[in-house]
């Protein structure tokens, strides 16, 4: 048995008039995420890390943003899909982490809510998935608040 390894990075817009969906869940803000699907960031990064790990390519070659299947999906079930990929592949997921890079809201109760939707997606018990969050410490595009970005490693048996 060999262990894989793969990461995912993702940034969107913060812009009025959309939703803010992150790991699955909706969060109260005046400002959300823009994009073709739902926008979750933290979602897509999870999605590439594990398609990177098992050497799939990333989310553009499986859910194209020209696609209109794609026009606000709900990412969750597009991570759902690629861990079905995954499987397919002959690997199975040991280990999701992922970092949201978020000025505001602060995430608090939602973190393990977003825990329990990616474990959920990806069929595993929410101990081996782990979302922590951090600031832009006011600086960047993250700090003045145009954007957020997620960074995600996951970890693969086959
Ligand atoms: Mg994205």
């Amino acid at each position: 048995m060999s262990v894989r390894s793969g990461i995912g990075y993702d940034s969107h817009r913060l812009a009025a008039g959309h939703e803010l969906v992150l790991g699955g869940v909706r969060l109260q803000s005046e400002l959300g995420l823009e994009g073709h699907s739902d926008a979750d960031v933290l979602t897509h990064a999870v999605i590439d890390a594990l398609l990177g790990a098992a050497g799939l390519g990333d989310i553009g070659t499986h859910f194209p943003d020209g696609d209109e299947r794609y026009r606000g999906a709900d990412s969750i079930e597009l991570l759902r899909t690629a861990a079905e990929r995954v499987r397919e592949a002959g690997y199975t997921v040991a280990n999701v982490d992922v970092t949201l890079v978020l000025e505001a809201p602060k995430l608090g109760a939602a973190r393990e809510r977003m825990r329990e939707r990616l474990a959920e997606a990806l069929g595993l018990p929410a101990d081996a998935v782990n979302v922590k969050a951090t600031t832009g410490e006011g600086i960047g595009f993250v700090g003045r608040g145009e954007g957020a970005a997620a960074l995600a490693i996951a970890t693969l048996d086959g």
